[in-house]
């Protein structure tokens, strides 16, 4: 079975052709940041246009390196929720325009049970169950993976996301978008152990995570530190900050496991690209033996290979979406619009 897949939620275009939901023939990804970064963030009306732009010519090139032609091609997958509406209905038109044109199935795609089938990639042995910490610039979810697109929730955060705290805390000290792989380089120089910054485990046995206490705490030191004329050491503040994350992530995933009886955890999202994160999750997975997995950096932030390799899974499941398919920009996990 071969998906076409395409997925333009946010500011990367990217389409992929995956063989039996596992093997990559081909995964482009165009990156809108050089665009948005002068900005701070995503502009959602500039991701729609260039989306526009950018998407026949990825899809072209996808489907080129992969030697597959869209004749031979089982089904298309994209795509729909959650995300900025304008940049998902450039996708899912245009992938809707092919599965018209090509008389091919269409199957809709939840953006974060696209991050967790990235875990699927890599490891041809790695099946459910197991749990999942999803970890992205919109989401911070602990998750009971049951099997192929059946999940339990078992946490998520009250406030912010982990993504969107790594890029306010690296705006509040200069660093620019996206702050978290700027955070995640500049920690490496610093001292975890220097400032302590709050840890937010809220009630006891909660898999509920809080961000925003966290980023108040880094913003009062920041500004302590320039009324009382101190150095402000950024280096110490990203270690420190990432430190305040990375024990909170790490401690409520390996509880979670132990609480549902599964002896693997994946970890899936932007922030599962952070380095001192996947190391302290290894370390703290080792102790406890449990299997820990965790796709190449390039597979945790967007792309489309991992839409279409859940695409394969709901596929062969009969899922088929209709060409009235809208894009549902607040879509939860699990729910599903057939
Ligand atoms: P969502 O998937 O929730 O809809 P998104 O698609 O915008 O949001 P992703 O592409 O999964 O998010 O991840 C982007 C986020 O990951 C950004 O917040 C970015 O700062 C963060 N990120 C990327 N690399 C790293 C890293 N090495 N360390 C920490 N954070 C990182
Ligand atoms: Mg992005
Ligand atoms: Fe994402």
């Amino acid at each position: 079975i071969y998906i076409l897949a395409v997925e333009t939620s946010c500011d990367e275009t990217a389409a992929s052709v995956v063989r039996n939901g596992r093997d990559v023939l081909s995964n482009v990804i165009s990156s809108q940041i050089d665009l948005h970064k002068q900005y701070g963030g995503v502009v959602p009306e500039i991701a729609s246009r260039k989306h526009v732009e950018k998407i026949n010519p990825v899809i072209h090139e996808a489907l080129e390196q992969s030697k597959i032609s869209l004749q031979d091609i089982d089904a298309i997958g994209v795509t729909y929720g959650p995300g900025l509406v304008g940049a998902l209905l450039v996708g899912l038109s245009a992938a809707k325009a092919l599965a018209f044109a090509v008389k091919k199935p269409l199957v809709g795609v939840h953006h974060i049970e696209g991050h967790i089938s990235a875990n699927y990639i890599e490891n041809k042995e790695f099946t459910p169950p197991f749990v999942c910490l999803i970890v992205s610039g919109g989401h911070t979810h602990l998750v009971h993976v049951k099997d192929y697109g059946e999940y339990e929730i078992l946490g998520k955060t009250r406030d912010d996301a982990a993504g969107e705290a790594y890029d306010k805390i690296a705006r509040a000290i200069g660093l620019g978008y996206p702050g978290g792989p700027k955070i995640d380089r500049l920690a490496k120089e610093g001292n975890p152990n220097a400032i302590d910054f709050p840890r937010a485990y809220l009630e006891d046995g909660s898999f509920d995570f809080s961000f925003s206490g966290l980023k108040s705490a880094v913003l009062n030191h920041l500004n302590r530190c320039k009324m009382m004329g101190e150095e402000i050491n950024d280096r110490d503040i990203a270690a420190s900050f990432q430190q305040s994350v990375i024990d909170v992530l790490v401690s409520k995933t390996v509880a979670a496991a132990k609480e549902t009886g599964v002896d693997k955890i994946a970890m899936a999202g932007g922030v599962s690209a952070n380095t001192a994160l996947r190391k302290a999750m290894q370390e703290a997975c080792g102790q406890e033996n449990i299997f820990f997995q965790c796709p190449s950096p390039i597979l945790c932030t967007d792309n489309a290979a991992m839409i279409g390799c859940a695409a394969y899974y709901e596929y062969i499941k009969g899922v088929r979406h209709g060409l009235d398919l809208n894009a549902v920009p607040s879509l939860k996990l699990g729910q599903r619009y057939v």
